[in-house]
This record gives structure tokens, sequence and C-alpha cells, in this order.
């Protein structure tokens, strides 16, 4: 079976041999304060930091999800408010889950073909700016964060494009991803790069509330150690996949042709993506917008080709399949899903101009 689920999806089919090789070193028995374990730790940050161009002074840490994420940014690292930028569910989720702990929470809500307009920040009062760079329910992204000028604490949700695209973490001070996506690796773990500045936040506020609280959590790291017994399977994964994958920079390369490869293809096939305007466009989760009577016919056919269409989310369910633009999915997988589409756009005969 394929899938182009956007999370849980593929694993890179290494996973297999990377699961054995766990199992025989002895490490999923291993205490999580042993030296053995420390190691596993430090080595696996220092590949990320090196494989995914993280600037050096930033720390990284090893949480349990993106939504974990959300609760120790609004626990922690709020002040006197935060302000949630958004078009989709996701960012909508996150700003819901942050005002239940933060009672001065504000949202700018925006449309999916529109780009956000920054300024629009300049009176805000909020201490922390929370952004959803790559919207995964709508298949948006936010290609850039230099229009936003703050001094308050920028936060990025980049769960569906961290490890796909390359991102510069100078424009932001909390980025954070589960491994269930662009990582290509089971679910169960997420992570969070932080800048000095993020750190700064936290000494000043001084949360200590929480088994999550983020100093506790730094405190751990300092020692390559986790605040609970940790997911040691997950991080021994992480660790061989960031061996395995080359550079950022040309994972990105890769990742933004096969997107652009397959928006053209859409617009060959008469098939609409949801975003309308190009630039708004993510280049990890492709949204393809289908007459909601031709949804349910499509999945089926697809799924009799051994193919996993991944459902529309939220407010775009019943109206829009997505498709995973993840590196841990090989092009000849594309190969088919084109071929799938193009016979049976050929059978639907109302559309023109597929020879490709
Ligand atoms: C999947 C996703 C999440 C939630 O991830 P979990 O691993 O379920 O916590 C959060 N934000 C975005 C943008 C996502 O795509």
């Amino acid at each position: 079976m394929i899938t182009f689920y956007p999370g849980p999806s593929k694993v890179y089919s290494s996973v297999e041999g990377y699961l054995n090789d766990a199992f025989r070193s002895g490490i999923l028995s291993a205490n999580h304060r042993s030296p053995q374990a420390m190691t596993l730790v430090e080595k696996t940050i220092d590949l990320l930091k090196e494989k995914l161009r993280i600037p050096p002074q930033y720390s990284v840490y090893f949480v349990s999800s993106a939504t974990e994420a959300w609760e120790i940014v609004g626990q922690s690292l709020v002040g006197k408010g935060s302000v949630h930028i958004y078009n989709g569910a996701f960012g909508q989720k996150w700003a819901e889950y942050t005002q239940k702990l933060v009672p001065s929470t504000s949202r700018f809500k925006f449309g999916i073909d529109e780009a956000f307009d920054f300024e629009q920040l300049s009176d805000s009062e909020a201490d922390v700016v929370c952004i959803t760079q790559n919207e995964t329910s709508n298949g948006t992204q936010i290609k850039t964060l230099s229009q936003l000028k703050t001094d308050a604490l920028v936060v990025v949700d980049v769960t569906s494009s961290l490890g796909g695209i390359h991102l510069d973490f100078t424009e932001g001070d909390v980025w954070f991803a589960s491994v269930q996506k662009c990582l290509g690796l089971p679910a169960g773990m997420g992570l969070m790069i932080c800048s000095p500045k993020a750190l700064e936040r936290a000494k000043q506020l001084n949360d200590q509330r929480f088994y999550n609280s983020f100093l506790f959590i730094h405190e751990n790291f300092q020692k390559f150690q986790t605040h609970y017994t940790p997911n040691v399977l997950g991080i021994y994964l992480l660790c061989r996949v960031m061996e395995q994958v080359p550079d950022i920079q040309s994972i990105d390369q890769k990742i933004k042709t096969r997107a652009r490869d397959f928006y053209e293809f859409l617009e060959k096939c008469n098939l609409k993506p949801l975003v309308q305007n190009q630039t708004q466009r993510s280049d990890t989760v492709i949204a393809v917008k289908i007459p909601e009577e031709q949804l349910g016919n499509l999945k089926q056919k697809a799924n009799s080709q051994g193919i996993t269409l991944g459902n529309g989310y939220g407010f775009w369910k019943n109206n829009t399949f997505r498709i995973a633009n993840f590196p841990a999915i090989d092009d000849w997988e594309f190969d088919e899903l084109k071929d799938f589409l193009v016979n049976l756009y050929q059978d639907y005969s109302d559309f023109q101009n597929l020879q490709d």
C-alpha cells in the first residue's frame, strides 16, 4: 500500500532495519540516565543541528508531540499574552488550547489565498506571536517571516514542514514539530528548537508548576537527560534517520521541485488545488479540491489500486483530499499516483489536455 496521508505518514523503509538494530543494541532496556542513553541523546541533537542547519546557539529538546509543545509554550513562555495568526484547523486548535491556559489570547485569521500582513500586529500587546508556518489542514504555508518585526517571542509550528524544507531558524525563537510527518518516523515524539531569547523568557517567568515546565526540561537536557522516561526507541530511530538523510538544502530542492511538478500536473488534469494563490501554496502538503459527490468514489478507487489519499481536514473535510509531499515518499510512488489520476480522469472523459 502506498500512502500519501499527511500524518501519520509513510515511514522511511529503512526504519524496518533500524527497529531490529535498536532491539539488538540493548538501548531499549538501558536506563535513560545511563551513559549509553545520554550519548544517544547528544548524538541525535548534534545530527539534527548539522542536517537541519540549526544555529549552534539554539537548543533542541525532545517532547512527546507538537500538541505538547503548544501547551509548554502556553505554560512557560507567555507573559502578557499571546497572539495567534492562522488560516486553518491546526492554527485554530493551538489558539483554543492556549486560551484555556492564558486568559489574554488574541487571534488574527486570514484567508487561504492571502498573504498575512504582519503590519497588523503593530499595536499588539502580546509578548508571544504564534504562527503555523505550514497549515496541514488546507495546504498553505507562510514562506518567510522576514516581514515580521517584533520584540515578542516568535513561536512557529513547523510540524508538517520540519525536515522537508530549509527553514531559517533565525527568524523565530521556538520551532516545534512531531516526528510522524516530514521526518518519516512512527508517531510518539516531538521536537522543540529554541533560541537563547526563548530561554531568557523562561527564566524571567520562572514557571515551575509542571513536569514539562520549560526550565525543568532545559535543566535535564543540559545533562542530555529528559524530564521523564523518554521514547528511547523514537530517539534511536530519529538518530538513525538523521544519519541517513542528506543535508536539508538538498532535501529542500527535491521537495520543492516535486511540489511544483505536482501542482502543474494537477492543472493539466483539470484538478484544482484548493489554494489558488501560488505564493501561499505549501510544498509539503498539497490540498486538492474535488466536488463532494466525486470524493467517495475517488478514494475508493484509489484504495483498490493500493493508494491511500489523505482525507480532507476540518472545514475542508468533504471537498478536498490531501497529498503529503514528504521526503520518505519515493518518486516512483508519485508516478503511480499520477498514473492513477490520469486514468481516472480519462474515464470521466470530460477532461482534456491529458497528454503529458
Ligand atoms: C499534526 C499537526 C499537529 C499535531 O501533531 P501531534 O503529533 O498530533 O501533536 C500540530 N500542528 C500541525 C501543523 C500539525 O500538522
